[in-house]
C-alpha cells in the first residue's frame, strides 16, 4: 500500500519544480487524486487549474501522473510555459501505443472511466477513439477494419477481459493491449488474501482516486465489513466492534495518513 512508482515521480516532479525557482507553479488538474497532497502543496503557491488558458505564459507547468492530451500539451508549449512531465511512465507506455496504432489506421477502443483524467489524456493520442465502460457498452459498438483496445491503467484485469471477450465477437481483426498496472493488479490480489484473515477492512485514500475505490469494491466483494476513509478522522466508531482489522491503501495515499490511521486504531 501508499505511493506506487508513477504517484513518487509525479509527486517528486511538483516537488522539484517547487524548490527550482521562484516561478509560479501550476498543474493541471490535481497532481495526484489526493486530496492531503494537493492541499499541502496548495499551501505551498502551486495552484490547481483545469485549462491551459488559466495558465500565465512563463510559469513552470507540472503534468500529473494521469497525463494530459497531447493537444493540451502543444498549447502550453505555444503558451511560452515550462513543462515539467509527472506523467507515470506505463501512461506513457499506453499514450505511446494509442498513437502507434492509431497510425497505422486502427480504431482506438479505450476501456475505463471516461471522466478519469487518465483516460481523456489517453483519449487525445488518437483521432475519434471510442471510450467504453463495460461489456454492456461493448455489445452495442458497431465495428469494421482493424480495431485495438486498451484499458486504463487501473481497471480491474476480470473487467478488461469481458469487454475483450465480447470485442472478439465484434471485430475480424482485434488488437488487445494489455496495459493494467501490476502496482493495481498486486495490490488487488494481496487484499483478496488480506480479507480472509481479518475481520474488516479499512481502504485508505482520496475520494476520487480510481484505484482506491476498486481496492473498496474488491474488498466489498469478498463479503467482510469495510469501510473508505480518505484519513484517520472517518474512521467509523464501528469498527470497536471488530478484533482483527485488515488495511489497505490506494497509489496515491502518503505513508503519513496510513500511519496516522495505524496509529488512531492501535489507540483504540
Ligand atoms: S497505479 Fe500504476 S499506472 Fe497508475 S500512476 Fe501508479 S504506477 Fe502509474
Amino acid at each position: 500500500m501508499g505511493f506506487c512508482l508513477g504517484v513518487r515521480r509525479a509527486v517528486g516532479t511538483l516537488e522539484d519544480a517547487v524548490n527550482f525557482d521562484d516561478s509560479e507553479v501550476y498543474t493541471l488538474g490535481p497532481i495526484i487524486h489526493n486530496p492531503q497532497v494537493v492541499s499541502d502543496f496548495e499551501s505551498r503557491g502551486v495552484k490547481t487549474v483545469e485549462s491551459p488558458d488559466d495558465v500565465p505564459s512563463d510559469c513552470r507547468v507540472i503534468i500529473r501522473a494521469h497525463g494530459i492530451p497531447l493537444q493540451l500539451k502543444e498549447e502550453l508549449k505555444l503558451r511560452g510555459s515550462r513543462i515539467m512531465d509527472g506523467t507515470c511512465p506505463k501512461v506513457i507506455a499506453s499514450q505511446k501505443t494509442v498513437r502507434k496504432y492509431a497510425s497505422l489506421g486502427y480504431h482506438t477502443v479505450i476501456v475505463g472511466d471516461p471522466d478519469h483524467g487518465e483516460i481523456r489524456g489517453l483519449a487525445g493520442y488518437a483521432d475519434h477513439p471510442i471510450v467504453i465502460s463495460s461489456p454492456e457498452e461493448a455489445e452495442k459498438l458497431t465495428l469494421s477494419g482493424p480495431v485495438m483496445v486498451i484499458g486504463q491503467t487501473t481497471i480491474k484485469q476480470d473487467e478488461y477481459d469481458k469487454v475483450c471477450r465480447v470485442l472478439e465477437q465484434k471485430c475480424e481483426q482485434l488488437k488487445i493491449v494489455e496495459s493494467i498496472c501490476s502496482a493495481t493488479s498486486k495490490r488487488q490480489e494481496a487484499l483478496v488474501d488480506l480479507c480472509k484473515r481479518v475481520d474488516a477492512c479499512l481502504i485508505i485514500g482520496g475520494r476520487d482516486s480510481a484505484n482506491t475505490q476498486r481496492l473498496y469494491m474488491t474488498a466489498r466483494e469478498t463479503g467482510i465489513p469495510c469501510w473508505h476513509i480518505q484519513d484517520a478522522s472517518e474512521i467509523p466508531g464501528k469498527i470497536g466492534d471488530f478484533e482483527v482489522i485488515g488495511l489497505s491503501a490506494g497509489a496515491s495515499t502518503p505513508d503519513s495518513v496510513i500511519l496516522a490511521v495505524e496509529r488512531r486504531l492501535q489507540s483504540m
